[in-house]
């Protein structure tokens, strides 16, 4: 088990749709505890195989309820929204882009379908955090980031941030030097 590196924008993997999961092996488990360990470790309360570069459809999801205790682990092979009901929008992170906070219209209730990590079936009626985590997870597969929902000037000022953020840790590693 390993902690992974996980992929910023405007990194290109994370624009690109992910393959569905036909091989349900040890291989894919080990994958799925690193993705835990990796989200655990950023304390994030989701991750998408994208967003450590593996171009998957496999999801963790593990959110706090009310009190601040942690739910279920959810760890979804090819997640599909089969049914949704209400209206969602809270403001939105995410560990692949950082610093941006934008708020998404989702459904409040849903029903998500896949497989298991054993490739039997999953299903699952979800609202609340869960409901928008597990939809902001299944958008990372599709290639899709919080920076898509935002208009083109936000997006642009999104995106000199982060490379004048670069370029400065990039001074300071010289500096270091
Ligand atoms: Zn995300």
């Amino acid at each position: 088990m390993a902690i992974r590196n996980i992929l910023t924008y405007p990194n290109p993997l994370l624009h690109r749709v992910s393959e569905p999961i036909q091989q349900f092996d040890i291989e894919l488990a080990h994958l799925a505890q690193d993705m835990v360990e990796t989200m655990k470790h950023a304390n994030g309360i989701g991750l998408a195989a994208p967003q450590i570069g593996i171009l998957k459809r496999l999801i963790v999801v593990q959110v706090p309820d009310e009190e601040g205790h942690l739910g279920p682990l959810y760890t979804v092979c090819n997640p599909v929204v089969t049914q949704t009901e209400g209206e969602a929008k809270i403001e939105e992170g995410c560990l692949s882009v950082p610093g941006l906070g934008v708020e998404v219209d989702r459904a409040f209730e849903i029903i998500l379908e896949g497989q298991n990590l054993d490739g039997s079936a999953f299903r699952m009626e979800a609202d609340g955090l869960l409901s928008i985590c597990f939809q902001h997870e299944i958008d990372h597969l599709d290639g899709k980031l919080l920076v898509n929902y935002v208009s083109s000037v936000k997006r642009e000022l999104y995106r000199k941030e982060v490379i004048k953020k670069v370029q400065l840790e990039q001074k300071d590693e010289k500096v270091q030097l």
